[in-house]
């Protein structure tokens, strides 16, 4: 990272690289971060999104996102909203690239 900041808050400077609970990645964290045991919030989302809304979620996902959206000041309306927006982004490209490969 050039600027060093935490990629879970983007606020503080980064003091360790560690991976993110149940997604396949490391990024450089802070350590209020790392000591509050959150997930990054865009990771949430993209979590969220990735399993088509939390009506899918297991229970530690559930827990996970509560817990970090409390971490974040973050409440469920808002992290809802934006998942279902990202699952219409995700629909709206996948009927785009059906509609591509009818025209072929
Ligand atoms: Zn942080």
């Amino acid at each position: 990272m050039a600027n060093n900041l935490c990629e879970c808050c983007d606020k503080n400077p980064s003091v360790a690289v560690a991976s993110v609970a149940g997604m396949p990645m490391s990024i450089a964290w802070c350590r209020d971060c790392l000591e509050a045991g959150v997930s990054p919030y865009w990771a949430l989302v993209a979590n969220a999104i990735s399993i088509d809304g939390m009506d899918h979620a297991a229970d530690w996902f559930i827990a996970e996102v509560e817990h970090s959206l409390k971490y974040f000041k973050k409440t469920w309306a808002q992290f809802n909203e934006e998942v279902a927006r990202g699952i219409k982004e995700m629909d709206e490209d996948l009927e785009r690239m059906a509609l591509m490969d009818k025209s072929e």
